[in-house]
């Protein structure tokens, strides 16, 4: 292990090597790259001995705490008796096992698991697999485009790009990228004063309904991120959208494609999102916490019924010929039998209730803040925005970052936030203990003075 660095000359080197995902380069004029030699549970600690706290589970793939020695013991023992393997005409034990556990664990009806290494990638799979469904199904061409919802976010690469509806992210590429139709988010920071969760969802899904009349003989599919918007500011919304969009999908002959990647594995409160609306999408991605934040690996869950239509002899093209280096590598596969092992052993589910129950009370003095316009939480995800006057505005509001005072107030403080843009937000570890709750809500409350100042 290299252990010889520190802080400042690994900055040095890297900022004359590397380029980093999601920033502007220029940003680390002045404040570099931080150096993380090692990690434990909810801590992160630097090259210089400086410990943060990791609120936001390192882009929110870690559940159970860095540096987890079953999981880590898991991969090394894979790693001794084999690493890889070739997925096409090959399988083995790790990816077989996992699979099952899958098919059992997730919303009955979902029987086929197709693997990739990202999460993007996996969204990539639900659309190419959905579009081409309906081509094998009845030779129907026509059926070519896809749902999407207002301030969705699927991933990077250009396809999930065009599905999700972040403006920052996708704008620049808006020529390169397929035209999704897009319906009204059910977000409900946007509902109408006095209006409920329920009524609002339901006022959205007919605003949908009224998309799919038009449109569902053109439509694969709708693809959805089940209850939170993560990348769009942790907006959240209510399970009776699920239940209203099933309903419609099934109606219109549209497929229903659950983008579970920041989502499942407990966050939201049960081991997936959709199990609060009672429902099974047509399609299932997951990826991120699946190992347990060790390592790359996604998967795309299906019903036999689109995995039938695409069973034929070779030459007539109905198979699924899409392929990944790493699929379904078998180190991935054993971090994440060993992720599913915690969940049981430590019956994760069960006490994250006690533990969101316990940020939500921390949170809540903060309601009044004249500052806070919204507290809200689903499961293990916490968040808070921000307005100059504690009023629910929808357009940033301030033209400064505030949200970045905030992160930059936790980097003294030994947390690591990361606000999307005034949104100030907790997705951490499951690990997370209650005084590290208590610690990281006193350095938000005072990262706020700071920032609305
Ligand atoms: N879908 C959702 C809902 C996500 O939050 C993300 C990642 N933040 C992705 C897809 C893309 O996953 P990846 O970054 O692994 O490509």
């Amino acid at each position: 292990m290299l252990n010889t660095g520190n802080n400042a000359s690994l900055a040095e080197r890297d900022l004359n090597v590397l380029w980093h995902p999601c920033t502007q380069m220029k940003d680390h004029e002045g404040a570099p790259p931080i150096a993380i030699k090692s990690g434990k549970g909810v801590w992160i600690e630097d090259y210089d001995g400086k410990r943060y706290i990791d609120a936001v589970s390192s882009w929110w793939v870690n559940i159970f705490g860095h540096g987890n020695s079953n999981i880590a013991d898991a991969i090394g023992k894979q790693a001794h008796q084999l690493e890889h393997v070739i997925l096409a005409g090959f399988t083995h034990e790790p990816i077989v096992e996992l699979s099952e556990k899958l098919v059992n664990l997730t919303p009955k009806g979902l029987s086929r698991c197709f693997y990739t290494d990202n999460g993007s990638s996996a969204v990539e799979v639900s659309l190419k697999m959905s579009f081409h469904y309906w081509l094998n199904k009845n030779g129907n061409n026509k059926k070519h485009c896809f749902i999407n919802l207002g301030n969705s976010y699927h991933g990077e690469t250009l396809g999930a790009l065009a599905v999700g509806d972040v403006g920052l992210y996708k704008d620049t590429y808006g020529p390169l990228l397929l035209q999704p139709i897009t319906a009204p988010s059910p977000d409900n920071y946007l509902r109408a004063e006095g209006e409920t969760a329920e009524a609002f969802a339901d006022r959205q899904a007919d605003a949908l309904e009224q998309i799919l009349e038009k449109h569902a003989h053109e439509t694969c599919a709708i693809i959805v991120e089940p209850l939170i918007q993560c990348a769009g500011y942790m907006r959240m919304y209510s399970p009776q959208y699920l239940r209203r969009l099933r309903a419609l999908c099934d109606r219109y002959q549209v497929h229903l494609i659950a983008d579970e990647i920041a989502v499942g594995f407990g966050r939201t409160g049960t081991l997936f999102a959709c199990e609060q609306a009672d429902i099974t999408p047509d399609f299932m991605c997951l990826s991120k916490g699946l190992t347990g934040g060790f390592l790359p690996l996604a998967v795309t869950l299906t019903s036999d019924e689109v995995y039938n239509a695409f069973y034929d002899d070779y030459d007539t093209l109905k198979a699924f010929l899409h392929s990944h280096s790493y699929s379904g590598n078998p180190l991935g596969c054993a971090a994440a039998l060993a992720t599913l092992k915690e969940f049981e052993t430590r019956n994760a589910v069960q006490n994250n209730l006690a533990l969101s129950t316990y940020i939500a009370n921390k949170l809540a003095p903060l309601k009044d803040h004249p500052n806070v316009a919204d507290i809200r939480q689903t499961g293990m995800v916490a968040a808070l925005e921000l307005t100059p006057d504690g009023s629910r505005q929808t357009e940033f509001p301030w033209q400064e970052r505030r949200g970045l005072k905030v992160f930059k107030h936790g980097l003294k403080n030994q947390a690591l936030l990361r606000p999307l843009g005034n949104v100030i937000y907790l997705m951490p570890p499951y690990v997370i203990t209650e005084s590290e709750v208590d610690h990281l809500v006193d350095v938000i409350t005072q990262g706020i003075e700071i920032a609305v100042a």
